[in-house]
């Protein structure tokens, strides 16, 4: 008796085949040479499967390639498992914590006594070669736990038993290609053939598990593409990175330091890098006082009561520093600004009328993060939220995240950030009670967010199941000049807390009636988004930002009284104006200036001050001519007013 399966493909055809029939031969029968190249894992319905894998029962069926974002992971993830063979090949005693795929690339965590270095990485390069070359196949295996037990005390990894100790499902699987297993629920590619070109990028500490208790083992990060020019292009991109590294910058440039005198995460802004800073804040602050929000300054500490009523306090404990103890009370480091804007709303009737309020500040939280996760200014443990809630009636919800979402457009665009798009996350259909807030609430808002969107040309994807607990969401993701996407800012609607903290309005009925709250940061976190523009302009801020918009360079001394007339002069008219006083070749300022960026260079000498005028350079386009003081301060005015890009 042959049974048969029943398969549907993604364009809606259905085939029937025997009954075990796996992916891969399913592709050989439809002939397909390209896909069968690209092939890398498969979906049954929804699981992710080996492209062997034995189809039992009717099913959807999606050939997964390495063109797909899923399947380009499964090909990194599939290369760190060739990663740690080379190793254990090279190094016997190797035991391995996780190795996954992550945003580019995959790492491995691995206790060996040697240290890894660039000549050992090289070796293990030339081993991963040749597993390879061989072209072994992944091979899946299913155990039942204490069978898999068997296996890594065998193998003698203490990681591995610890993480199948941890496992909640009765069946373990491991993957093998020649002599490695791995302990992994897969999917994986078929061969390791597959892999076509690699790199092992760099090494770096990290504690089992994330924690500083742990022993510290060995990360390696690698990454790997099917065609060489992937590679190479990705490899560039890197190199230009790590010139443009925010560390790097923000210490050559003088905008922020880190040091453990203060703790970690714990960012001092020095003056330049607070002007930027201060520009950006003031920017937002006036575009927000044109359209009717009210500024706050609330305190950086509250009650923990009132952390247990937003319900952050103790669900998000493990995300916060201890409480702080004083006259038998206890008070949280602020992790967000929402219950003491709540309490500014509450602290008196409102009326119909007087809605929307917007409350908005900038307003520094504190988050406790791991001291391996801190990274520069994008994982902080202080960081400074452009906040805003907005109390609206029903009926303005969408009027007013239409000019949120414009607002947030603006923010983007003045900074140059053409290219972003958006994602709006909503309820879990299947999944209603995890959720607060009613049907009707949820579909009214769900549908407002939508029309607002459509109604500003937005393009966005809809991803069910990742909205918040309290309301549906937009988050907004911008490209960087490398390509690189980053999250800034989000919109969230919020039915629950206004419930939690029994915020009110009287209705024209003259009855209660419960607002909705908008939440929203256009930059989300001021240090993030500033590490976010050092980057995008590799330290050159556009004028209006500039720590230093020019630097008067006098080519000798002879001529600083000139140079300091003129810095009056600009100084006065407000721009940001430093002279190089410095006894040196003016070839040697120029230099300077062009390192530190400063978008104007004024050389004064014999000549300019002869004529009354100042000679102009530009930072990277080098000597725009001569021009007098008059006319320079009409350009670079006009400039900062207009927040030019150039
Ligand atoms: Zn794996
Ligand atoms: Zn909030």
């Amino acid at each position: 008796m042959n049974n048969k399966v029943q398969i549907t493909f993604p364009d809606g055809t259905v085939k029937k085949y025997g009954q075990g029939i796996c992916p891969r031969e399913i592709i050989d029968d439809i002939g397909s040479r390209a896909l069968s190249e690209k092939a890398v894992i498969a979906k049954v319905n929804s699981d992710s499967v080996d492209l062997n894998h034995h189809i039992m029962h009717d099913a959807d069926l999606q050939i997964i390639t390495y063109d797909a974002p899923e399947g380009l992971h499964s090909y990194w993830h599939s290369t760190s498992h060739i990663m740690a063979h080379a190793v254990k090949a090279l190094f016997s005693e190797a035991q391995f914590g996780v190795g996954p795929a992550i945003e580019s690339g995959f790492y491995y965590d691995i206790d060996i006594d040697s240290r890894i270095t660039p000549e050992i990485l090289e070796q293990i390069e030339k081993k991963m070669q040749e597993i390879i070359d061989a072209d072994r196949p992944f091979v899946r295996r299913e155990y039942s736990r204490s069978q898999a037990v068997d296996v890594f005390t065998k193998e003698h990894d203490k990681y591995k038993l610890e993480l199948l100790q941890d496992m909640q499902d009765e069946v373990a699987s491991t993957y093998s290609e020649g002599d490695f297993v791995d302990l992994c629920r897969g999917p994986h590619i078929p061969s390791t053939g597959k892999i076509k070109n690699f790199k092992l990028l760099s090494i770096a500490g990290a504690y089992w598990r994330g924690n500083e208790k742990n022993k510290m083992l060995q990360r390696i990060y690698g990454i790997s593409f099917p065609k060489k020019k992937q590679l190479e292009d990705y490899l560039n991109v890197l190199e230009e990175a790590k010139k443009r590294d925010h560390r790097k910058l923000g210490k050559e440039l003088e905008l922020f330091l880190m040091t453990p005198k203060v703790g970690g995460g714990l960012p001092l802004w020095l003056p330049k890098g607070t002007i930027v800073r201060e520009e950006l804040e003031a920017f937002l602050k006036e575009e927000q006082r044109k359209r009717g929000y009210l500024p706050v300054v609330t305190p950086h500490i509250g009650s923990l009561e009132l952390y247990k009523t937003s319900g952050h306090y103790p669900y998000y404990k493990d995300s916060q520093f201890e409480p702080i103890k004083a006259d038998e009370q206890e008070y949280l480091l602020k992790p967000m600004n929402c219950p003491h804007h709540f309490q500014i709303y509450a602290s008196k009737p409102r009326s119909y009328r007087e809605l929307p309020v917007r409350l908005a500040e900038f307003g520094t939280v504190y988050r406790y993060e791991q001291s391996g996760e801190l990274n520069g200014l994008t994982r902080v443990r202080s960081f400074t939220v452009d906040d805003s809630h907005m109390f609206v009636r029903p009926d303005q919800l969408k009027a007013e995240l239409c000019e949120v979402i414009e607002l947030i457009k603006l923010v983007f665009e003045t900074l140059g950030f053409k290219d972003f798009k958006t994602q709006m996350s909503f309820r879990d259909p299947a999944n209603k009670e995890k959720y607060g807030g009613s049907d009707e609430q949820w579909q009214l808002a769900q549908s407002d967010i939508q029309e607002a969107a459509d109604s500003l040309g937005l393009n966005y994807d809809i991803v069910e199941g990742e909205a918040a607990f309290y309301g549906p969401k937009l988050d907004f993701m911008i490209r960087d000049v490398l390509g690189r996407e980053w999250q800034l800012g989000t919109v969230q609607v919020d039915y629950v807390m206004p419930e939690r903290f029994a915020l009110e309005y009287i209705g024209s009925d003259d009855q209660k009636h419960r607002p909705v709250v908008i939440h929203r940061a256009p930059f989300g976190s001021i240090e993030r988004f500033v590490a976010i523009l050092i980057e995008h302009f590799a330290g050159a801020f556009p004028v209006w930002l500039a720590p230093v918009q020019v630097t008067i360079l006098p080519i000798s001394d002879e001529y600083l009284s000139y140079a300091n007339k003129i810095n009056e002069r600009l100084r006065t008219a407000r721009v940001r104006v430093e002279v190089d006083e410095r006894n040196e070749k003016i070839g040697y300022k120029i230099r300077g200036a062009e390192n530190q960026k400063v978008p104007y260079m004024l050389i004064v000498g014999k000549k300019e001050v002869e004529s009354g005028k100042v000679s102009v350079r530009k930072h990277r386009k080098g000597d725009l001519g001569q021009s007098t003081v008059d006319d320079f301060l009409k350009t670079i005015a006009e400039e900062i007013e207009t927040k030019s890009l150039n």
